[in-house]
């Protein structure tokens, strides 16, 4: 997974003037479904490249709640998930979630991502810390 030079300057500006939990604070514009203990929303920041790939829509699946983890999810909370993950993964998109650990988790609150990507392969990548380039065939 990665951003593009421009998303990931866009997102940094962004992270500095953030001051509470962005999905304790969402706006209703970015919800796509909700259930009793979740919500679907837009990544606003999301990636640009996914397994090499384009990325076409990002989502992220995230508690109403704020849980820190996958292992905080209460068992009534399971069955609404996995529906959720199971519709999104038959419509051809790819699903993950960091590991509590994770240092490149940026986001205290629970989120799992749902990225579907347009299939085009870049056909190279060069880093050199940041900013990195990234081309396409
Ligand atoms: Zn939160």
């Amino acid at each position: 997974m990665y951003r593009t030079k421009k998303s990931e300057d866009r997102y940094q500006q962004y992270r500095k003037t953030e001051s509470r939990c962005p999905f304790c604070t969402l706006s209703g514009e970015r919800i796509i479904e909700e259930t009793k203990s979740f919500y679907l929303i837009k990544n606003i920041y999301g990636y640009d490249i996914w397994d090499r790939r384009k990325v076409k829509i990002h989502l992220l699946l995230i508690s109403k709640n704020h849980i820190a983890a996958l292992q905080e999810i209460e068992k009534d909370m399971v069955q609404e998930y996995t529906d959720i993950l199971k519709k999104y993964s038959e419509r051809g998109f790819d699903i993950f979630t960091r590991a509590t650990v994770s240092l490149t988790k940026s986001q205290p609150h629970f989120h799992t991502h749902l990225i579907k990507t347009t299939g085009r392969l870049l056909k190279s990548v060069h880093f050199n810390e940041d900013p990195y380039f990234l081309h396409f065939s």
